[in-house]
């Protein structure tokens, strides 16, 4: 079988994903900061990242995962400073309330999910080390800084080593020197340890540079070289993620170690509302509970994220879900159906893990779908493979053509589809859709594909298909939205 294909950020090319014999295949992502909900926008890079993860088990990979919860910054302290409450009495809430909604967007769970408090002492180790190679120092505000000028290649993941870097790199020279978070217009040494300040209360750490606490960056480094000391075979986050924080990491790991920090650096375009990103700072966000009590299960909510390719932004629209609703009934009818016709149950992710995909795919109606899911994972190539295929099986359900072998070679391309894309295909109550019919989604689907061909003759027919079948399509911005005419 081919080997997952994915872009690396870093060599900007797609490039395969392999696991060496010596280890499993370590998967590093940088998890939430847990001081609030997550919103469905932190949750498209989970997704992305899960469905990754689904597929590079499902072609035989080991993987390790780790995913690492943020449980100190300026964020958490001035929350837990706001209920005059400890660090640990606050975050620990949020990060339940983190775990629940991973669980119902049925995200497997990371076989590692360190916490930075968790990991005080591995940072000062690191920090430590990096000041004996002489690449650290202590500043005159005795916070701990990386010397970013020791390190020749800073800035190669965002391509910031290419601006000229001037001369205001110096602790005294910049006022944003020891935020966590700051932009390209802002690079200077960054802080590794940050030495306590008022506002900090009783939150910090002895540490041989005084009271203090890490800066945001360390953590990662300090984690992923503890909990995969192979080394990173792929790093994942949002792209927001690239500069300051991934380049950092970069240069923190590799200047302890003189190894790769990554071999695959792994970005996930962000959720936008009417063009912006949608994050906690705009108050642009929605929750799975408040998407939920409108009636859209986390399920849709799942699907709808992948709607896009992950190295695409993707605009949030209410279309989105319902379309996503309507999208896993049709999913489920079928399963359902199979399932009926073939006398068979349908095959789990885990039994699809420990099962050869190769002979599963050979001659199997799903295999185009499946391929699209190897080829930089993509997404929406799969989902419109699935519908075609989907159309071709409704045709033959309804002359009655389908033999028992077919349905069952069906019902597993089927099954393994659902597997990679973790879907939920069992609809909830909440869920009431309009039944569209698999042979006029792919109807549309073709005709959105022509629309981008700018094919407006195969346009106009397939409109006209459309609605001899009772079925109306309107245009929006994300696509298409399909109104049953009566
Ligand atoms: P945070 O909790 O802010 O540290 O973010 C957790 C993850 O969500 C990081 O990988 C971010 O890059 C990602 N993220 C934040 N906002 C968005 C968004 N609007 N769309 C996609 N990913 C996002
Ligand atoms: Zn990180």
């Amino acid at each position: 079988m081919p080997a997952p294909k994915l872009y690396d950020t870093l060599s900007k090319s797609i490039k395969p994903l392999t696991q060496t014999k010596a280890h499993d295949f370590g998967f590093y992502a940088c998890g939430p900061t847990i001081y609030a909900e997550a919103h469905i926008g932190n949750f498209r890079t989970f997704v992305v990242q899960d469905t990754l993860r689904r597929v590079l088990e499902l072609s035989g990979i080991k993987v390790k995962h780790v995913r690492n919860l943020t449980d100190v910054d300026d964020k958490t302290i001035r929350g837990a400073i706001a209920k005059a409450i400890p660090l640990a009495q606050f975050t620990q809430p949020w990060g339940e309330k983190f775990a629940n909604d991973c669980q119902s967007l049925n995200l497997l769970p990371p076989h590692v999910e360190p916490s930075a408090v968790d990991h005080i002492p591995e940072q000062i180790d690191l920090v430590q080390t990096l000041i004996d190679k002489k690449i650290a120092y202590v500043g005159a505000d005795q916070s701990v800084y990386f010397s970013i000028n020791s390190f020749p290649n800073y800035g190669k993941l965002s391509g910031v080593d290419k601006i000229e870097i001037n001369q205001s790199h110096h602790p005294s020279k910049s006022s944003s020197l020891d935020a966590d978070e700051y932009d390209k217009d802002h690079i200077s040494d960054f802080v590794l340890w940050k030495h306590r300040k008022d506002e900090d209360a009783e939150h910090f750490w002895q540490s041989p540079w005084g009271e203090g606490r890490p800066g945001w960056h360390l953590e990662c480094s300090a984690m992923s070289l503890k909990h995969l000391p192979h080394g990173i075979d792929l790093h994942g986050g949002g792209v927001d993620l690239c500069f300051p924080h991934h380049d950092n990491e970069i240069a923190q790991s590799e200047a302890a170690t003189g190894k790769p920090c990554a071999q695959h650096w792994f970005h996930s375009e962000h959720l936008m509302v009417e063009d912006q990103k949608m994050s906690k700072s705009l108050g642009n966000l929605y929750t799975l509970n408040q998407l939920n009590d409108t009636g859209y299960a986390p399920a849709s909510v799942r699907y709808a994220l992948l709607a896009g390719h992950y190295r695409k932004k993707l605009n949030f629209k209410f279309d989105l879900l319902k379309n996503a609703q309507n999208h896993l009934k049709q999913l489920g009818k079928y399963q359902q159906q199979l399932i009926d016709l073939s006398q068979s149950p349908a095959t789990s992710y885990t039994e699809l893990c420990v099962q050869s995909i190769d002979s599963l795919l050979i001659n199997n109606p799903f295999a185009s779908a499946w391929e699209a899911l190897l080829n930089d994972l993509n997404t929406p190539e799969a989902l419109g493979q699935t519908f075609l295929t989907l159309k071709q099986l409704d045709k033959q359900l309804k002359s009655n053509s389908l033999n028992t072998e077919q349905a069952k070679s069906y019902l597993k391309g089927l099954s393994l589809i659902i597997a990679a894309f973790g879907w939920d295909v069992t609809l909830t109550e909440s869920e009431t859709t309009a039944d569209i019919p698999a042979d006029i989604h792919a109807l549309a689907e073709q005709r959105l594909q022509a629309k981008k061909d700018k094919d407006w003759g195969a346009c106009d027919q397939l409109r006209d298909q459309i609605t001899a079948q009772g079925w109306s399509i309107k245009d929006t911005p994300d696509g298409y939205e399909l109104i049953p005419q009566n």
